[in-house]
């Protein structure tokens, strides 16, 4: 199982939600003594600007409930988990599903990070 998220914690609740829908089904396959390894996640992402839940194999009967869930990651801020004025839109090169807030944050940290690097290359330049 892994506990290592690659998107931001505005998420998290949708992750928390699916490990509910995957500990639901391990009980069942222990109660019931169904053959087959518990299910687990083996990547947590942000792909496209939507969250994507990869598990250690596919159990048709919550595939449904985990597809719901990324789909509703598209109108999730990935950052602040609201849901007013999100948009899943190009951020600096990438596609992001942001609320204006945090993408006006995220365009103002990757500027500074850019002006930084600027400053560097104009320093060496100087020697
Ligand atoms: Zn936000």
């Amino acid at each position: 199982m892994t506990d290592y998220y690659e998107c931001g914690d505005g998420w998290i609740p949708l992750i928390e939600e699916a490990k509910t829908i995957i500990a639901k089904y391990n009980k069942k396959l222990k109660n019931e003594h169904l053959a087959g390894e518990p299910l687990e996640f083996v990547q947590i992402k942000e792909k496209w600007g939507g969250l994507c839940l990869y598990l250690n194999y596919y159990v048709p009967e919550i595939a449904d409930q985990i597809h719901e869930l990324e789909g509703k990651s598209l109108d999730i801020c990935e950052q602040c988990g609201t849901n007013k004025n999100v948009k899943r839109d190009w951020t600096h090169g990438w596609i992001m599903t942001l609320c204006d807030k945090c993408r006006e944050e995220e365009l103002e940290r990757f500027n500074s990070r850019f002006k930084n690097t600027k400053s560097i290359d104009e320093n060496s330049n100087n020697n």
